[in-house]
């Protein structure tokens, strides 16, 4: 048969019959950091693969199961088990299971009082999508449950894998008559994600990092929207949390959580309504729904620690599953108790001279990172001046 393995792309001729777990064995992978699709159709670790099977094994960092192949709700053939669920669904109940999913975390977010959700149907969302299974998944999810939601793609100028992922987000929004808007930061700020980090000598996902959450806050208040919407997984949360306490960093352990509310003027509430479920369940959730995404990871991946910590609890997670959702959910239960969240509070938050959004100095961050930038860079033709200009009065 042969297997199409991804990060990196490669095919690989194994002799067959075998069943997904003999083949993902002989291939030493872990079963539950990937998805197996035969034909194009997800399968389990019981299915057997014919001799001259195409397969594909796509790579999703987490979850993972062994032996439930009948669906939990109507026992027919299940296309995805999750150990921690001690739990396998067919198509139909899979999909039930993720907006149920999306549902409690949105109508009962974690620590807060019962009559509080992450967002209504009142709100106009803005949610933040990078063509990669997450946020696409959410996107569709949240117009399907009936929400109000437009998508925001930023270009970080990292070559064909910024283009790329643009254009299936273009086609996702366009095949469903959504609305995208897209910044690129080159354009807007002057800089690509790769250029700025060099200029400044800072590490490249802090630059990225800092560039997107600007850029969604900013086009969500010079729009008019409620509420930000971001594609953070469980994965993501628990790995995060995970770096926060090795370095018991109290700022960041009072901040985490799956909704950060507004607290001054130019900011707008985010939430993170995936925060229950997995990378796997997300990226199984496209391909029942048929949504196209990136699979090939960001080429400059390498220098994240987040994505170490995510590979290092994954291995927890395939010891123990259902370790990483006990310790996010354990942590958000026990967060007020444990940290203190009246320190952020009491920060006072005033206007930034440059740009006008919130900050707690002069300058906002985002300002004085781009300051450092365009020091070294020449400003892109098209960027619109040192500081980006003020944020301009909301328009629709
Ligand atoms: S891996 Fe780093 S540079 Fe690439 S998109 Fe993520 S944060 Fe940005
Ligand atoms: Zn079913
Ligand atoms: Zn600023």
């Amino acid at each position: 048969m042969r297997v199409r393995l991804r990060n990196p792309d490669r095919d690989v001729e194994v002799a067959g019959p075998l069943t997904v777990a003999d083949l993902l064995d002989h291939l030493d992978v872990l079963p539950h950091t990937v998805l197996v699709l035969h034909d194009g159709a997800l399968v389990t670790a019981a299915h057997e693969l014919p001799a001259d099977a195409e397969v594909e094994i796509r790579p999703v960092i987490s979850g993972g199961a062994e032996g439930a192949p009948r669906c939990v709700v109507c026992r027919a053939p299940a296309v995805l088990e999750e150990r921690r669920h001690r739990a396998a669904w067919c198509t139909a109940h899979l999909e039930d299971h993720i907006h149920n999913q999306i549902r409690r975390a949105i109508d009962h977010p974690p620590g807060l009082p019962h009559s509080e959700r992450m967002c209504s149907y009142a709100d106009r969302l803005l949610i933040a999508v990078s063509g990669g299974k997450d946020s696409l998944a959410l996107w569709a999810a949240l117009v399907d449950m009936g929400y109000r939601v437009d998508g925001l793609y930023v270009g970080l100028g990292i070559g064909g894998y910024s283009q790329r992922s643009q254009q299936v987000c273009e086609r996702f929004a366009a095949e469903r008559g959504l609305r995208l808007h897209v910044v690129d930061l080159a354009e807007t700020y002057g800089y690509t994600t790769p250029g700025g980090a060099s200029a400044a000598g800072r590490s490249t996902c802090g630059v990225c990092g800092l560039s997107k959450r600007y850029a969604f806050n900013r086009v969500a208040v010079e729009h008019g929207y409620d509420v930000v919407v971001t594609g953070h997984n469980l994965d993501d949360e628990a790995a995060t949390l995970l770096g926060n306490v090795l370095r018991w960093q109290d700022t960041f352990l009072a901040r985490q959580h799956p909704v950060l509310p507004a607290t001054g003027t130019n900011q707008v509430r985010k939430i993170k309504p995936l925060y229950r479920l997995s990378e796997r369940e997300t990226a199984a959730y496209c391909v029942i729904r048929g949504i196209d995404y990136v699979v090939e990871e960001c080429p400059l991946v390498d220098g994240n620690t987040g994505h170490e910590l995510k590979a290092a609890f994954d291995l927890l997670e395939h010891a123990s599953p259902g370790l990483k959702a006990q310790f996010l959910f354990g942590f958000y239960e026990r967060q007020q108790r444990l940290v203190d969240r009246s320190v952020e509070e009491q920060v006072e938050v005033g206007e930034c001279t440059g740009c006008g959004m919130p900050t707690t100095g002069r300058l906002c961050a985002f300002c004085r990172q781009r300051e450092l930038i365009l020091a070294v860079l020449p400003m892109t033709a098209g960027a619109t001046g040192p500081a980006a200009g003020p944020v301009p009065t909301a328009r629709r």
